[in-house]
């Protein structure tokens, strides 16, 4: 294929920090327009209020949908059905059934489809997957702990149901965990806290199991947006033959028994792209659905706390 005609629909804050920029500097893509409910301009391209009116107006080859996920299913298969191949940021639907009905769809149409887990792309989380390979984990904890305020400002649709709450940072961690894991991990126990006046938690504790783990390891996640001070985003691993692993910043970090072992700039979005010109090139979808299972799970088992009121 010749360039991919790319459009970006929804201009909020990833689609600003990360897609029009990396777009604009990969030489196989070319940005055609933009669609942005509240008319948000894009230098050099057109703006179109509904999808609909982009597919009309011009020739595009693939769409990035970079809204929320509750409105992402009807996005996407909107733009297969008008033979456009599809990115989706993450968490790639509001529902599994969503998820596999676009996978479905996708196939049906014959357009590639690919399920965006940004956190992957880092290069400490393949050096950390090739370390862990074959091992056999004594503990594991997780913790992502950051602060709602400083990097969700005035984001209301993450408190409405169907859009994850903590879980839409927190998928992250698990998109990674399920990389890196040398085997399957399951989610036994959950407890969710839920602010009084908001319907998706702030707060979640998961208990993880694993075959690669012995009956009761602790195997834990902590997620909290109440966190102030030092941000964390770290996965801490240790192995029954004494390895200890630690991820931090995000997947970008990587210390093997406190040796600082690859600490490499955060190049998610080029990576991303350059994956889906492979996809693209190969007619190959990409739709790995196992960190949205882990947080569907906890959802699932979890039990529910109430807890203060959240306001802005
Ligand atoms: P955001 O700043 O709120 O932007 C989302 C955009 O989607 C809105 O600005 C709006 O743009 C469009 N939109 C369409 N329908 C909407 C609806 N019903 N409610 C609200 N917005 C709607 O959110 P974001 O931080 O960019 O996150 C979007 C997705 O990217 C999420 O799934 C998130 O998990 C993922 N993500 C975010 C980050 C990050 O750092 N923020 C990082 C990685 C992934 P228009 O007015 O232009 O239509």
């Amino acid at each position: 294929m010749s360039r991919v005609r790319v459009a970006v629909i929804g201009v909020g804050k990833i689609a600003l920090d990360q897609h029009l920029p990396v777009i604009a500097a990969n030489e196989g893509f070319q940005l055609v327009g933009v669609v942005s409910q509240r008319g948000a301009r894009v230098e050099g391209v057109p703006t179109y209020h509904a999808a609909a009116e982009l597919y009309a107006a011009v020739e595009v080859d693939a769409v990035a949908i970079c809204t929320p996920p509750h409105v992402r299913h009807a996005i996407a298969r909107e733009a297969l059905a008008a033979g456009k191949h599809v990115m989706l940021e993450k968490p790639p639907a509001a529902t599994l059934a969503e998820m596999h009905d676009l996978r479905e769809a996708a196939r049906a149409t014959g357009r590639v489809i690919f399920a965006t887990w940004h956190c992957r792309y880092n290069r400490a989380v393949g050096e950390a997957k090739a370390r862990l390979r074959g091992k056999r984990l004594k503990r594991l904890a997780i913790q992502w702990e950051e602060d709602v305020r400083r990097w969700h400002p005035g984001q209301e649709w993450i408190w409405d149901a169907g859009n994850f709450g903590v879980f839409d940072p927190g998928i992250n961690a698990l998109s990674i965990l399920s990389e890196i894991a040398p085997a399957p991990l399951f989610v036994r126990s959950a407890k969710l806290s839920y602010p009084e006046n908001r319907d998706t938690p702030i707060a979640a504790s998961l208990l993880f199991s694993s075959l690669a783990a012995p009956e009761g390891a602790p195997l834990t996640g902590e997620f909290d947006w109440r966190q102030q001070g030092e941000q964390r985003w770290d996965i801490d691993v240790e192995t029954e033959d004494g390895l200890k692993l630690l991820l931090s910043h995000g997947g970008s970090r990587l210390e093997v028994d406190g040796r600082l072992v690859v600490e490499a700039p955060i190049e998610e979005y080029a990576a991303i792209y350059a994956h889906f010109a492979e996809l693209l090139r190969k007619g190959a979808s990409d739709m790995d659905a196992i960190p949205f299972e882990l947080v569907a799970d906890a959802f699932l088992v979890g039990a529910r706390r109430v807890v203060e009121p959240f306001h802005w």
